[in-house]
């Protein structure tokens, strides 16, 4: 009968709420693993300036590779680390080991080299006490805190704590990116009233960008408004020179993405270093920057 059905396709249903529940708490309690013993490690990806050709910034993008289940994406883990609690103690991870990467890097040479954290939506609670997270690492690696940008996403933008938060750390010389720009509802007005450094142009975006001449005319204004406002332009996700050519004609500060190249680890950056910047490149043992 038709009730007969319905209930076990409720069963069938409740089956694969219960499994994906399963899975979920199976890679949280992995993840806790994994954190505890440092399993976790953190590639970064160049960002590269189109004005001088040179790379000005890495990305630091937290890997996890796991025994069985081989690469592990941050897109999967992430969401699991935000909804258990664990996001705080991957991002002071990540935070330090960026901290310590760039140590060696601007100790080769490459002064002007900066570096990008990412952060969540829960890290910036009023109870988790960011500024000092981010304050004591900078301090313990004694790097310039203008060497350290944080990426937050538009949509935490719209809580007014985490406003004054990046207010008070862009005080100390941090810099701020919202990332993701030009998905969900972009506010221009977060833009105007709250100081940032960078907007980053999502991948999606700039996907679409070749075949949608809207979006190459919203580019431009957006990059004659970020240039009034004093902030760099950042394309993300850009694979070909075609892209790349349509993105430098709109005026796209920096560039970002495989065209270049995809997250390294850190001694695959520093030879990457040498190739785009190499006239700044110092006398040093490239042994000595080798874990
Ligand atoms: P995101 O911050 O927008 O980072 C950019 C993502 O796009 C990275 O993916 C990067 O590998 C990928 N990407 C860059 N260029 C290209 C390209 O040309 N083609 C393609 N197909 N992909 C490209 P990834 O590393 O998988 O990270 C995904 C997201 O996970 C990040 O998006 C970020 O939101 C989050 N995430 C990564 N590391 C951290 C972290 O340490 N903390 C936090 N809170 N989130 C992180
Ligand atoms: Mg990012
Ligand atoms: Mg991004
Ligand atoms: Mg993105």
């Amino acid at each position: 009968s038709a009730k007969k059905t319905n209930r076990g396709s409720v069963a069938l249903h409740n089956q694969a709420i219960q499994n994906a529940y399963l899975n979920k708490i199976a890679l949280r309690d992995k993840l806790r693993h994994a954190i505890k013993y440092e399993l976790l490690s953190v590639y970064y990806q160049p960002i590269v300036d189109q004005s001088s050709g040179r790379i000005v910034k890495f990305e630091a993008l937290v890997r996890w590779f796991d025994e069985e289940q081989g690469m592990i994406s941050p897109g999967a883990f992430i969401p699991i680390a935000e909804e258990f609690g664990l996001i705080q103690q991957i991002g002071q991870f990540v935070l330090e080991r960026a901290c310590m990467d760039l140590k060696k890097v601007q100790s080769v040479g490459y002064t002007d080299i900066s570096i990008s954290v990412n952060r969540s939506v829960n890290e910036f609670k009023v109870s988790n006490n960011q500024f000092d997270l981010i304050s004591e690492a900078i301090e313990k690696y004694d790097i310039p805190y203008s060497s350290i940008t944080v990426e937050v996403t538009e949509s935490m933008a719209t809580n007014h704590y985490t406003w004054q938060l990046l207010r008070d750390l862009r005080g100390k010389g941090v810099k701020i990116a919202l990332d993701d720009f030009c998905t969900g509802y972009s506010s221009l007005s977060h833009l105007i009233e709250n100081q940032v450094d960078y907007l980053k142009i999502d991948k999606s975006f700039v996907d679409s960008l070749l075949q949608d001449k809207s979006k190459q005319i919203m580019i431009s204004c957006l990059v004659e408004m970020a240039k009034q406002l004093g902030i760099k332009v950042i394309a993300e996700g850009v694979e070909s020179e075609t892209q790349l050519n349509v993105l430098n004609d709109l005026g796209c500060d920096h560039i970002q993405g495989y065209y270049y190249s995809p997250a390294r680890p850190i001694g695959a950056c520093i030879q990457l270093l040498e190739e785009f910047n190499s006239e700044k490149k110092a006398d040093y043992e490239l042994s000595a920057v080798k874990e």
